[in-house]
């Protein structure tokens, strides 16, 4: 594990990366010894965040994170419960107790499988592994997963348990919300059939709540996809325009870099959306996911910052239809040069229709992006 709770707001972490001897000096931190290249600070405003702990230019790798708990991705296709890595259903083993797929009667005895698979195997439902079902389809019950592995740390590791529980997780939110019964019905379903007594529905619900707000995807070489909770990681704020940058290794550790140069005391960021997504989605999963609205300086200038990422060019005119800072499919939007107008909906299936035909053909064959307009115009 990389890092520990000291008190509610301090984290001292076993820092991969840390700054110059010099710097260790002067650090303002109360916890010299683990000077590092950001530091954990709390506002009333921002919550658990991140700041930079002295001026990083970019390209720094400012820190190496390794997981508390790695699992299967939402819909997985077949994984190893024991060695997280994917399965060739022509040569898949059933085990021989919980009748999850497995690659070997090795992995069922490895240190990951063993302890939930004594969970897994009280399940007695319809819906469970071992019944018929075409093994080269992706599965939802993969879900359980990691919440499952999450929760295991209580026995296996109190210390990253107790990082686990201040972790940020809108549970009640996420049980109250009838817009994704996902939630309320997984953790029904983990309480009733699985760890029944041992577990309380709030711990649960708190556990998978965490995994939603603050794991990160991934995919391995074989392209297995996985979703990793990052003690450190969890506690960097968002932005549209994030100063950081993440890289995972094969075998789950994450490389942290400065993508520009940051200022001391700074704020750390990183994107829970991507880059490429328009303001309307960003708002969309940021609402939905993490509960919350972006005031990023991406988000509250109506150009983003000169770029009209967002905004539709207008086809009468060279204007554009600048995008409305409310999302409401019905509003209208205005062209800012010519006053056509369209609705929000209209704008996204235009964009719809545009991404079908970009689709069709080889940009990466065209020698420059006037190229790939002149073939779709
Ligand atoms: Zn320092
Ligand atoms: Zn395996
Ligand atoms: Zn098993
Ligand atoms: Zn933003
Ligand atoms: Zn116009």
């Amino acid at each position: 594990m990389s890092s520990t709770m000291v008190d509610d707001q301090h984290v001292v972490i076993d820092a991969s990366a840390s700054c110059s001897k010099e710097h260790q000096l002067e650090c303002d931190t109360q916890y010299q010894d683990h000077c590092s290249y950001y530091k954990l600070v709390h506002t009333e405003q921002l919550g658990r965040h991140l700041v930079a702990n002295c001026d990083i230019s970019a390209g720094t790798s400012i820190l190496i994170d390794h997981p508390l708990v790695v699992g299967p991705s939402v819909w997985a296709k077949l994984v190893c419960l024991g060695c997280n890595d994917a399965i060739d259903p022509l040569t898949v083993y059933v085990c021989s107790k919980c009748l999850w797929p497995l690659c070997s009667e090795k992995c069922e005895n490895s240190v990951i499988h063993k302890p939930e698979c004594e969970i897994l195997s009280k399940d007695s439902t319809e819906s469970r592994w071992g019944h018929p079902m075409d093994l080269t389809q992706e599965s939802p019950l993969y879900d359980l997963i990691i919440v499952i592995r999450c929760l295991l740390l209580r026995s296996q590791n109190p210390q990253a348990w107790k990082l686990l529980e201040t972790m940020v997780s809108h549970s009640e939110k996420r049980m109250s919300n009838k817009l994704d019964p996902h939630h309320k019905g997984t953790v029904e379903f983990i309480k009733r059939h699985l760890v029944k007594d041992d577990f309380e529905r709030n711990e649960i619900s708190h556990v998978r709540g965490v995994i939603y707000s603050n794991a990160i995807a991934y995919s391995r070489k074989s392209r297995v996809r996985l979703r990793a909770l990052y003690p450190v990681h969890s506690m960097i704020n968002h932005s549209c325009l994030p100063n950081l940058h993440l890289s995972i290794t094969d075998d789950g550790s994450m490389q942290v870099r400065a993508t520009v140069d940051i200022k001391k005391n700074e704020m750390l960021t990183d994107t829970y959306t991507g880059t490429v997504v328009p303001f309307w989605e960003r708002q969309n999963i940021l609402n939905d996911t993490y509960y919350f609205t972006c005031n990023c300086l991406l988000c509250i200038d109506p150009t983003e910052l000169g770029s009209y990422f967002s905004s539709h060019r207008c086809l009468k005119c060279p204007g554009f239809f600048m995008c409305p800072k409310i999302i409401n499919n019905e509003i209208n939007v205005l062209c800012n040069n010519c006053n056509d107008s369209k609705t929000l909906t209209n704008i996204k299936q235009d964009l719809d229709k545009w991404e079908t035909r970009l689709k069709l053909i080889d940009i990466f064959g065209k020698s420059s992006p006037h190229e790939v307009e002149m073939e779709i115009k």
